[in-house]
């Protein structure tokens, strides 16, 4: 079963790596990489462009073992944050001139690199912090493949809140868009760039619904059983079906249920509780995986790539049939996406 994936940060640990991005991406180091993509039957999925403030990889101590989480972080200055989003643009160019990835901006490129040998990527920017209000950054981006965009991580942008990585509050945690972030996401509209709103507070979320747009979650889960501000409760679910949008199931330890936040372990029977859960509010049509590898703890039974095959088990023992499971797997992302990009 190949899978579609609809958020992973290779390209930041790539970065990070600070070695040859695509020598690097041979070996089987990290989540997402050549061997564990082959193993695991991974055949493309969004890929993240994310500034990080320092060029080391995610410390995730501050998310393991009921800690106090992260708070809402504070503006990144824009040429900061412009130094790791285009070098990482430029490590996935490097991917693709190599042949291990496509960049997919259109429909066709997209279902045809889903069954080549090759990674279907589409491009994704976690965190506007490196567009400027002139928006001119986008342009570029645009050019370079991008087709996604969450106007915030958990932190601060001139285009809105994001929500602290938190236990104990729903995502209604701040204001929503900005003025700009009205601007960036009409721009978005008009250049073909999908919003997403994992990261973005709940009324961010539901300004982003008013703006007509499909709701999209990429790696967020259900509320209802991980009291994380990150995830999305049922009306939020809901209204991901109603608008025709996505929720990607998020594989974080912390964000698949309040005990994966306590003490740092989960495993594939969290998984699918959050699956059956997100499948009964938002519609077996508008599920899929999101799963976040490369920048989050992963739980017991799916450590990365490679493990995808487990999930794919899990779900089968669990009593999903295969209509189902290709629907979770990658033909929900690749449909929605075919619409998307056109
Ligand atoms: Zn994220």
């Amino acid at each position: 079963m190949q899978v579609f994936d609809g958020h992973n940060d290779a390209l930041s640990r790539l970065w990070c790596a600070d070695g040859d991005p695509v020598e690097e991406f041979r070996q089987p180091k990290g989540q997402v990489n050549l061997p564990h993509a082959a193993a695991g039957g991974l055949g493309g999925g969004f890929f993240a462009i994310y500034s990080p403030r320092a060029r080391q990889s995610f410390d995730f101590s501050a998310l393991s073992g009921g800690g106090a989480g992260l708070p809402l972080g504070e503006r990144m200055e824009e040429g900061a944050a412009a130094v790791p989003a285009f070098a990482q643009a430029g490590i996935a160019m490097r991917l693709a001139e190599a042949g291990l990835i496509d960049i997919c901006t259109d429909a066709q490129t997209l279902a045809r690199s889903f069954v080549s040998n090759r990674l279907a990527c589409v491009l994704h920017l976690e965190g506007a912090d490196c567009i400027g209000p002139d928006l001119l950054a986008l342009d570029a981006l645009h050019a370079m493949g991008l087709r996604s965009l969450g106007p915030v991580w958990s932190r601060r942008t001139i285009f809105g809140d994001g929500v602290p990585i938190q236990q104990g509050t729903d995502g209604d945690t701040g204001p929503g868009l900005t003025a700009d972030g009205k601007r960036l996401i009409a721009r978005c509209r008009e250049l073909g760039i999908m919003i997403d709103t994992s990261h973005l507070t709940m009324k961010g979320f539901w300004e982003v619904g008013e703006a007509g747009l499909p709701l999209v979650a990429t790696h967020s889960n259900a509320w209802a059983l991980a009291h994380n501000a990150r995830n999305l409760t049922d009306d939020q679910l809901r209204a991901i079906r109603e608008t025709g949008g996505m929720a990607g199931l998020n594989f974080a330890t912390v964000f698949l249920s309040d005990a994966g936040w306590e003490t740092g372990d989960a495993g594939l029977e969290d998984c699918l509780s959050q699956l059956d859960h997100m499948i009964e509010i938002a519609g077996e049509d508008n599920v899929g995986l999101g799963s976040d590898f490369d920048g989050a703890p992963m739980p017991n039974g799916i450590a990365h790539a490679g493990e995808l095959p487990n999930l794919i088990a899990a779900m089968r023992t669990h009593g999903y049939g295969e209509a189902l499971i290709a629907k979770l797997a990658h033909e929900n992302w690749l449909s929605f996406l075919s619409h998307h990009l056109g």
